[in-house]
């Protein structure tokens, strides 16, 4: 008999796990998991229900609850965490799935690593970066984001993922300073024998969208004294809900594509990320970069004497 008032959250799941929910599906723990955690505060909104910060024990989590209606992403998120490999540092780290019930409603429950600082859009809005934070941020969700698009065969493989709705409230910020990649609630799998076409279509539209998210982390990185305030790509141009229609008028009919500030061309390193950003966003998507070749761009921008140098310059 396990001690459950001592274990982990990570052994009492294990334990739930092994002796069988019952129901055929090995993710769903059937409220064991749930009974044993407390709500404690609010802490995001999305399409799909309400974000919560819980606690098993000492231990902080986070618990995203779907109200029965929407059983569908609820399920989508699940399967798509249970049956990859996902354990990757660039992405959100998952605990398990559970149904519970409260007040006689069915919530089901997806229980995830707790990230305090929140999504990245949360975090920029109150924190400026050096250079070497601002390419810290953008390296590791093109790490994560890498990892979700990459097939691996064999035992211990995974498909090839693409996540459909990268942006900055989808990413979140650890406390060290990186990112991981959330909500792959639209996210698709695809193997050798499906699609490859579809594969790579979606899998540049996630370039895309992440030129937008680095553009909005490259604003808050001050160089010489200078930095932008948060903007949300295309807040000139679109209402604050923007339709689905009026996305399409200005991306793909109009082609407009956020202004790079004049400052950035003051300064080598943010100027090597306008170029990268830019590649990520062109119109035709085959000219598009692969998440591959940017994760590698970041990663020698990172090592160039001259990001630790701008940095220190910045700090005296
Ligand atoms: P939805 O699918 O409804 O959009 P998300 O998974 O994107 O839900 O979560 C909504 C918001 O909740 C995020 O933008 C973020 O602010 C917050 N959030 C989600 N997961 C976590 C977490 N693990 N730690 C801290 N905050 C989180
Ligand atoms: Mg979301
Ligand atoms: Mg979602």
């Amino acid at each position: 008999v396990t001690q459950v008032g001592d274990s982990t959250l990570q052994e009492l799941i294990d334990e739930s796990c092994t002796s069988g929910s019952g129901s055929g599906l090995p993710f769903l723990v059937q409220a064991t998991v749930a009974r044993s955690i407390s709500l404690i505060e609010c802490i995001g909104k999305g399409r799909y229900g309400s974000v919560w910060r819980g606690r098993y024990h000492d231990e902080n989590l986070a618990v995203k609850i779907f109200s029965s209606r929407d059983e569908a992403s609820w399920l989508r998120e699940t399967e798509i965490y249970n049956t990859c490999l996902l354990r990757h540092e660039g992405i959100l780290g998952y605990y398990a799935s559970d149904m519970t019930s409260r007040n006689s409603c069915t919530q089901l429950w997806l229980i995830m690593h707790y990230h305090e600082n929140g999504s990245l859009y949360d975090y920029l809005q109150s924190t400026t970066l050096d250079h070497e934070e601002m390419l810290r941020l953008c390296h590791s969700a093109a790490a994560g984001i890498v990892h979700l698009h990459t097939e691996i065969v064999g035992n211990h493989g995974k498909p090839a993922i693409a996540h459909r709705d990268i942006k900055s409230k989808n990413i979140l910020v650890k406390g060290n300073g990186t990112c991981c990649i959330g909500d792959l609630g639209l996210a698709v799998t695809h193997t050798q024998e499906n699609n490859k076409i579809d594969l790579g279509r979606n899998n540049k539209v996630d370039v895309y969208a992440f030129g937008l998210v680095m553009w909005e982390i490259a604003r808050r990185c001050v160089a010489e004294g200078m930095v932008d305030d948060y903007k949300p790509p295309f807040w000139d141009v679109v209402p604050s809900d923007p339709s689905f229609d009026d996305m399409k008028k200005v991306v793909v009919i109009d082609q407009q594509r956020p202004a790079i500030p004049n400052r950035w061309s003051a300064d080598p390193i943010l100027l090597l990320m306008s170029k990268v950003i830019q590649e990520c966003w062109t119109c035709n998507p085959k000219a598009r970069l692969t998440i591959l070749r940017i994760k590698k761009t970041l990663n020698q921008l990172l090592n160039q004497p001259q990001c630790k140098k701008v940095k220190d310059t910045n700090k005296c």
